[in-house]
């Protein structure tokens, strides 16, 4: 076995017993994107004397028996919407093109305290806006399973690198399901945490209500040992939850008899893949199997869901967008000179030059939606359905403990094929956006493969109940062959 082909878990056991050290891990891994991200592109940057550097200090101070997390000398890789001090972070925007983060996300700088060696910077969809990566004003990424199709999206850089042993794991950030449902594409775990989880202080802001940061693993242990890490009250982001974190991998052994699951039947509708579909139900029948009590139920305002979604996303996103002035960061227009004499041509053609067409697109309906005359019509009308998507889901939960859907509607997609039209790249979201405006916590993971594309299969859970959907997708994993092992690794 490959250094490289290691989870989290066995690596970590490795680098504490001194079979090898960080620095050894750290190489192997510079090797493997030396050799492959060529093919995949999953980078936007790599850090390789930064991350030596670390890798040799973190190996320091194992040498003298300070040894305090599993994180201890780990390569990771960051998406680049995530603020990394001193290092680049674009947001996959020309208007970000040059901008050095001046301080580190509060993530970050957990899981630095922690001991990762932080290998780069992912790919990603223009400030998150996408479900393909190729939103991203720099580069397409790849599917390590078929190059020619989509990882996913945004953070398709991330899953994408996961997925093809670039990295150990990868952080990334779901607004809509831009953890999940490129996770589901690329045949890896990704798990949104609960609103308010995990602190988004450093995450540049997409649509503030619903942003939350996310680990991508090859395996759901390996993503309960990333939460332990980077959940948790911040003083900087006064909407982090102050619950108490518990240690998330001590009720993955659990068993699962008896536990509900509800299978909503709002998820299985025209248009899902025959193939996905078939995947998923058996999925649910393993569950089944494994003593989980599955019952159907209704969720109605799912079908009001993904339209809601996208008149609220990009309405909070026009307001987040607004301080990209080709003043305050990155991308100007023109030399300073001129911008003082013409302010409003510097907003207008730092912005028109700095932004893709997707940014534009959403800046521009946002705008509208949240304009007098058409505030009650479209945004107080979406937030009214967003609170009805919340109640079906807290109404829900008094019947079963979780529920069970398909991650996306269907395998990774062609590169390009969803280009030309927006509206169908929108209905990748269609079974991921719910668990965001509900502020709840859900996560996929890979539940079979369809045509030799992975299949994923999302568990949604009550708020803060992040460990019972990482007890039940563990059961689940333990008991199949379809997480990551080595006998499936992407055919490079
Ligand atoms: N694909 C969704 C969108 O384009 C989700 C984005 C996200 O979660 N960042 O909005």
């Amino acid at each position: 076995m490959e250094l490289f082909e290691l989870t989290l878990k066995e690596a970590a056991q490795k680098i504490k017993d001194r079979e090898f050290s960080s620095l050894e891990l750290t190489k192997a891994f510079l090797k493997r994107i030396d050799q492959i991200d060529e093919k995949i592109s999953a980078f936007l940057d790599v850090e390789k004397e930064t991350a030596l550097k670390t890798a040799k200090e973190i190996d320091h101070k194992i040498q003298k028996g300070e040894y305090y997390s599993p994180l201890m000398g780990i390569p990771v890789a960051v998406k680049d919407n995530i603020l990394t001090k001193g290092i680049k972070t674009t947001a996959g925007s020309k208007i970000l093109k040059d901008y050095q983060a001046s301080y580190d996300a509060t993530v970050t700088k957990k899981l630095k305290k922690a001991g990762m060696v932080l290998l780069g910077k992912t790919n990603l969809d223009e400030f998150a806006m996408g479900a393909s990566t190729e939103n991203s004003a720099f580069q397409k990424t790849n599917n390590p399973w078929d190059l020619s199709r989509v990882p996913g999206g945004s953070s398709g850089g991330s899953a994408a690198a996961v997925a093809a042993d670039e990295c150990i794991f990868a952080l990334g950030s779901d607004t809509g399901g831009s953890v999940r449902q490129p996770a589901a594409f690329c045949g890896v775990v990704g798990l949104k945490p609960t609103y308010g989880r995990v602190s988004r202080y450093g995450l540049i802001a997409l649509a503030s209500s619903f942003d939350q940061i996310g680990p991508i693993t090859k395996t759901v242990e390996d993503a309960a040992l990333v939460l332990n890490q980077i959940a948790g009250k911040d003083a900087f982001d006064s909407t982090s939850a102050s619950e108490v974190v518990p240690d998330y991998t001590k009720e993955l052994a659990k068993e699962i008899k008896g536990i509900k699951i509800g299978i909503p039947k709002e998820y299985f509708i025209k248009g899902i893949d025959k193939e996905v579909e078939k995947l998923v139900r058996a999925a649910i029948d393993k569950l089944k199997e494994l003593g989980a009590q599955i019952q159907e139920v209704s969720l109605p305002y799912t079908n009001y869901a993904l339209a809601a979604y996208y008149i609220i996303l990009p309405a909070e996103a026009s307001a987040n967008l607004a301080r990209y002035d080709g003043i305050r960061y990155g991308y100007s227009a023109l030399g300073k000179e001129e911008a003082v004499k013409n302010l409003f041509s510097v907003y207008s053609r730092s912005r028109a030059n700095g932004f893709g067409d997707e940014v534009k697109r959403r800046i521009m309906i946002g705008t509208y939606s949240l304009s007098s005359g058409y505030y009650d019509a479209y945004y107080l009308r979406a937030q009214k359905v967003k609170t009805l998507v919340a109640k079906d889901f807290k109404e829900v939960f008094q019947k079963v403990d979780l529920l069970a859907t398909p991650t996306t509607p269907t395998v990774a997609f062609r590169l390009g094929e969803k280009l030309d039209n927006p509206l169908t790249m929108y209905l990748s979201d269609i079974y991921t956006v719910s668990a965001n405006m509900g502020g709840i916590p859900a996560i996929s993971i890979p539940c079979g493969m369809a045509n030799q594309l992975p299949v994923g299969i999302q568990l949604i859970g009550k708020p803060f109940a992040e460990s019972q959907i990482l007890n039940v997708a563990y059961q689940y994993e333990q008991a199949t062959d379809w997480h990551f092992t080595p006998s499936l690794s992407p055919p490079l």
